[in-house]
Formats: C-alpha cells, sequence, structure tokens
C-alpha cells in the first residue's frame, strides 16, 4: 500500500517539469516576437512616405516587370513620377499612376554609384521622387522554402540523429538488431508429408493432441508438455516433423539456432531468449523450435574464477530452464529442440518438465528411400518408367535431405545439358558424384588407352565375381573418373539386413579381390588401382578371424575383448596368417570364376570401354542374366582409387 501511494509521485513531477518547460519557452517566444515587431516600427518611422509605399505592398510593383530598355525610355521621355531604387531592383511608377518594376544591368558596386548619381540627376532635372527603399523581391512560395531550409538546417545534424535512432528502434521492435526471429506463417506441412519416422510421429502425435486441446488435459491435471528434443543425423528431417507437428495443431512456429543466443554483447543472450518466450506466448499456440540446441552449450562449474563467456553461457541456460518452468499447460507453447550430438545437450535441461520426450529419427529404410525418391521426383519433369527401386537400393546410408539434393542435381545436369527431363541416367549420375564425392574430373582427358583398358577389365572382374558368387546385385559399372576413383562398380542388397553371414562375407572378400584378379589375367600383371580394394579386403579378414569368430586358431575369441597387454606378436602373427589364409582362399574363388567367365569378362570390358558406363538390362545380359542370389550384401561401392 505504501509503496503504491508513493509511485505516482515520480510521474507527477515528471508532468509539472515538462509543464514549466513549455510555459517559459512559449514566453520566450512572445518576447521575441514583440521585440522583433518593436524593432520594426523604429525602423518604418525614420523612413519616408514615398519609400514606405513602396515597401509596405512591394507586389503590386514587382506583378509588372519592365525590361530595363523600357525603363530608360521611360525616364528619358519624362513619363516616371516615382523611382525606389535596391541595389540592381528598380519600382518605378509613372505619371499615369501605374507600378513597373525592372532590373537593371548589376555592373557591382561602382557601377550602382554611377547609376545612383545619374538617376539622381535625372530626379532632379525631370522632378520625380526618387529613393532608395529596402524590398524583398521574392515570391510567397520562394520566401516560405527558404524560410523552412533556414529553419532546418540548424537541426539537420538533429534530424540525421533522430532519424537513425528511430530505424534503430523499428529494427529492434522488429527483432533485426537482437536477433529475435520474426514469426513464420502457420506452415501447411502435415505428419504425412514427411516420409519414415513412424516412431518420431508417433510420440509427436501426443504433443499434437494436447496442443489441439489443451483445457482437457489441464481439466484433470495432467502435466502439459513443455519440450522435446529430436535427435538424429542431419538431414533426417528433425525441422520438417517439427514444422508438421505446428501444421498438425494449427499452430505458430518460431525457428532459431541454437548459437543464436550467444550474442557478441554481454547479457544480449539472456535477452534473446526472454523475447523469445515472450513472442512465443503472444502467438500460442506456438512451437518454439531450437535448431542444434547443444550450440547453447552445457553449463560450467559456474565457479568465481570461471571465464565471463562461461558465465554467459550459464545464465542463457539457466533464464531459458526459468522459462520452461514458468510455463502453464494454457500458455500451450512447446519448445522442440533438435540435435545430432543429444550428449551434448545440458543436463539439466534433459529433466523432467523440461525437455523430457526425446524422440529419435533415423537413416532412412530402403522403402522409405523408395518413397523420398518418388516424392521428390515427382516435383522434378522425371521421365517415366525410373527404377526406383534401384536408386533405394543404391542410396543405402543416405539421409532424406541427401535424396532430395541427390534428385535437385539430378535436374539440374539434365537442365545443363539441354534435356527436356530428368532421365535414370542422370539419377545415377548424381548418386555417383554424392557417393564418391564428386563430378566426373577432368583426369579423365589424360588417361591413355592402354590405362582406360586395365581399369574397364579391373571393374568388369569386380562385377562379374559379385554377380557370379551371388555378393549381391550389380547395378551400374563406369570407368568414368570421378572424385578420387578411377572407376566405380555399385552392388547393392536387396533387403537391409543387419547381419552378414559367413558366406556372404567370404562371397564379399572374392568381389574385392577380383578387381586385380582380372587384372592378372587379362595383362599377366597387377597395378596400384588395387591398393584400397587390398586394404578394405585386409580390414574385413581380420575382423572376420578376430571379431566375428571365423578363424580356427582364435575359434570364438574376439581380439575386442582380449585385453591388449596379452596380445604378443605370437597371437598378432597367428592372425594375420589367418586372415591372409582366408584372403587367399577368397583369391582362389575369384580367380576360378575369372577363369571360367574369361569370354564374359572380356565382353563386359569392351562394352565399358565402348559406352564408359553399363546398367540395366545391358548390364544383367553381359553378366549372363539373373543369379540367385542367396544372401544379399549392403550396397558396395567397389571404386577403384588413382593411387
Ligand atoms: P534436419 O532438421 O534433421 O537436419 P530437415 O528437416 O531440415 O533435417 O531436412 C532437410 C530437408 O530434407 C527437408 O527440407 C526435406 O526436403 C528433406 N527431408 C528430410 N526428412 C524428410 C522426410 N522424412 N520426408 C521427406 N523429406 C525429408
Amino acid at each position: 500500500m505504501d509503496s503504491a501511494s508513493k509511485t505516482p509521485a515520480p510521474a507527477f513531477r515528471q508532468k509539472l517539469l515538462i509543464a514549466v518547460s513549455v510555459a517559459v519557452l512559449l514566453l520566450m517566444l512572445c518576447g521575441l516576437t514583440l521585440l522583433q515587431q518593436r524593432a520594426a516600427g523604429e525602423v518604418r518611422a525614420r523612413k519616408n512616405a514615398t519609400a514606405l509605399a513602396f515597401e509596405s505592398r512591394p507586389e503590386q510593383w514587382l506583378a509588372q516587370p519592365r525590361e530595363a530598355s523600357v525603363f530608360e525610355r521611360a525616364l528619358r521621355t519624362g513619363a516616371v513620377a516615382a523611382v525606389g531604387v535596391d541595389g540592381p531592383l528598380v519600382l518605378y511608377t509613372d505619371r499615369a499612376g501605374q507600378h513597373y518594376s525592372t532590373r537593371l544591368i548589376d555592373c557591382g558596386p561602382p557601377c550602382r554609384g554611377e547609376t545612383g548619381a545619374r538617376l539622381g540627376e535625372l530626379s532632379l532635372a525631370q522632378g520625380f521622387t526618387l529613393t532608395q527603399i529596402d524590398v524583398d523581391a521574392r515570391t510567397g512560395s520562394q520566401r516560405l522554402t527558404q524560410a523552412v531550409e533556414r529553419g532546418l538546417a540548424p537541426l539537420a545534424p538533429l534530424l540525421a540523429v533522430a532519424a537513425v535512432g528511430g530505424l534503430l528502434l523499428l529494427a529492434h521492435r522488429r527483432g533485426l538488431l537482437s536477433g529475435r526471429t520474426p514469426l513464420a506463417a502457420k506452415p501447411a506441412l502435415r505428419f504425412d508429408d514427411v516420409i519414415g519416422a513412424g516412431e518420431a510421429k508417433q510420440a509427436l502425435r501426443r504433443v499434437a493432441a494436447f496442443m489441439k486441446d489443451p483445457r482437457q488435459y489441464a481439466a484433470v491435471g495432467a502435466r502439459a508438455p513443455r519440450g522435446v528434443l529430436l535427435d538424429g543425423p542431419p538431414g533426417t528431417g528433425k525441422t520438417l516433423l517439427a514444422k508438421a507437428l505446428a501444421g498438425e495443431c494449427g499452430a505458430n512456429f518460431i525457428s532459431v539456432d541454437g548459437s543464436a543466443f550467444s550474442a557478441m554483447f554481454y547479457g544480449a543472450g539472456i535477452g534473446r531468449v526472454k523475447e523469445l518466450f515472450k513472442r512465443a506466448r503472444e502467438a500460442a499456440p506456438c512451437i518454439i523450435f531450437i535448431d542444434e540446441i547443444d550450440g547453447i552449450g552445457r553449463r560450467s562449474s559456474g565457479k568465481e574464477g570461471a571465464a565471463s563467456g562461461e558465465q554467459e553461457q550459464n545464465r542463457i541456460i539457466n533464464r531459458l530452464l526459468v522459462e520452461m518452468d514458468g510455463f502453464e499447460a494454457l500458455d500451450n507453447v512447446v519448445v522442440i529442440g533438435a540435435t545430432n550430438h543429444v550428449d551434448n545437450v545440458d543436463e539439466a535441461l534433459r529433466r523432467p518438465g523440461r525437455f523430457d520426450m526425446i524422440v529419435r529419427t533415423a537413416l532412412p529404410t530402403a522403402p522409405e528411400r523408395e518413397r523420398l525418391f518418388e516424392l521428390y521426383l515427382g516435383q522434378v519433369k522425371a521421365a517415366a518408367g525410373m527404377d526406383v527401386a534401384s536408386f533405394a537400393r543404391t542410396s543405402v546410408g543416405m539421409s532424406p535431405a541427401d535424396i532430395a539434393n541427390c534428385v535437385n542435381r539430378a535436374a539440374a545436369y539434365a537442365a545443363e545439358a539441354g534435356e527436356t527431363e530428368v532421365g535414370q541416367e542422370r539419377l545415377y549420375q548424381s548418386l555417383e558424384t554424392h557417393q564418391l564425392g564428386g563430378e566426373v574430373n577432368s583426369s579423365k582427358a589424360v588417361i591413355s588407352p592402354e590405362t582406360l583398358r586395365r581399369i574397364a577389365f579391373h571393374e568388369s572382374g569386380h562385377a562379374l565375381v559379385a554377380h557370379v558368387l551371388a555378393a549381391g546385385s550389380v547395378e551400374r559399372v563406369s570407368i568414368e573418373p570421378r572424385g578420387p576413383a578411377l572407376g566405380v562398380t555399385y552392388i547393392t542388397r536387396h533387403r537391409d539386413e543387419p547381419l552378414y553371414g559367413e558366406p556372404e562375407l567370404r562371397a564379399r572378400l572374392a568381389m574385392m579381390l577380383a578387381g586385380r584378379e582380372a587384372e592378372l589375367i587379362a595383362f599377366g600383371n597387377a597395378s596400384s588401382g588395387a591398393a584400397d580394394d587390398l586394404k578394405r579386403a585386409s580390414e574385413l579378414a581380420t575382423s572376420m578371424v578376430g571379431s566375428y569368430g571365423f578363424g580356427k586358431t582364435f575359434g570364438l575369441l574376439s581380439m575386442a575383448g582380449v585385453p591388449r597387454e596379452l596380445i604378443g606378436p605370437d597371437v598378432q602373427k597367428s592372425l594375420l596368417d589367418e586372415a591372409r589364409a582366408l584372403l587367399e582362399g577368397a583369391q582362389a574363388d575369384c580367380r576360378r570364376v575369372l577363369e571360367e567367365q574369361r569370354d564374359r569378362l572380356a565382353a563386359l570390358a569392351e562394352l565399358l570401354l565402348g559406352q564408359e558406363t553399363v546398367s540395366g538390362a545391358p548390364l544383367r545380359l553381359a553378366l549372363g542374366g539373373a543369379t540367385s542370389i542367396s544372401v544379399p550384401l549392403q550396397t558396395c561401392v567397389q571404386a577403384s582409387p588413382s593411387q
């Protein structure tokens, strides 16, 4: 009560101060006007009647301008009754009582003296009245604009400051300076627009149900969801899901980046958090989406010696916690945080009542990839009859965003080539660019025909052995150099199986060695092109013996579980010997297949030399038709590097 009665005092004092200032200003203005009027009266009292007549209404003379020659003629003929001179300006009245004005040629002060003397003599001779006058010859509008200009000139710096201040204020209000994110329009997305992510959608549907009818939940005392953490690899649709959630419940969507809170100025980050939540409450129902929420950082110990940056970070996180704790069920604001590293999100943020729901997004499965290709190919002008299933098989490990980019890049390739639609070949080209990390490179021009022949046999070897030993479905073989690879063989799995059987792994080993073996069969010697194949085959063989329990010497012992100090040189030697034996077994399988299929190997190599890239039906034909794929393999890109 006491404090309430005291609060008006400063406000009243402020108003009184303003009133007194205005009154003083008005009084000063009145005084100045009176003073000016008095001075003008005194000047007038010292003027002659003719001068006063000219000066009181100069417009009457100025409205009738005449050439200087007309004035001279009137002087000579004695037609002039009165003349008023103000520098080169002359107002004169003729004997008929008509008023005129003229401007004499202004040739400077000495000349003006001469003119004055001449007029003086003529006035004496002819008897007209001659007087010095002081008139303002400007038009009304000229006078007004010049007055405004003169009045504003001293205010110009003030106005500039005010304009800059106004702009800054406007920018601040609009959030341009404070990093405040403007409200996005309500997203039109729905969960059905997000392909896959079934588990995430199910969890978010619960949030949607709450946001659509928070009263019902509040009535039974159910706790409102406050925060959801979306955790998953980049491009797996976290932003899309958050937007779809907003779309499902007709909510507003505000998107910010976790790093947006770490401002350059101390304290500004906290201001941004406050402003964000204030804005969301005003726009409820509302989803606040904080992308890369781990960018806010984790709280440090907060010890006294902590750097000011850390203290600021602590304060930002604390503010976020305070804001989220302050949510009421009927506020109808939900915060969605997205991260690829959920462990980097501060633990306090993950406690109940904050981001207590963790929803994971994952890379799409083969059927999901197929739907994604269909979706994105539907958004470009795609050729009819595309083998979408093959794209899905060839794109293991790609995120939905990668697939969207891939289709987009294929469309760009088609446009660059002047094609009217996006064909299958363009899509493969784009997939290769993604998987091999580069476009067809310039080394193509400098590869000799002999080397190209070797590459063709090398890739044909991989393809043929993979096909015959059912290591997978050979989708495409190319001898166009891309990124670091001189040639590529795509081998895919029919199903996304998490497990690999022993025969499958042996077939894979053989397939990896087949490039080198093909070179040996065709040319009698091998090249450095098999370096990467040998490296990967050695890694696989070592894992088969040391980790998967496929070796004889170690049996079920896994090297990963044996303490390092127990793995002496003898153990290492045994492991390497057995891995080598495994490789040699695979090499023997591989050689047998290639010897048997010598003609096919040569035919496929020739086909590649003619076409550079072979896929689809011609490839299947060259490989000898369908094989019974007993154990399908995961997509394997046999890329032969240039070293
Ligand atoms: P994240 O937030 O996980 O990094 P985004 O939601 O920003 O990924 O996805 C980037 C783009 O990838 C989207 O704009 C969309 O084109 C595409 N995309 C991602 N996930 C999906 C999905 N599940 N269904 C359809 N398109 C998707």
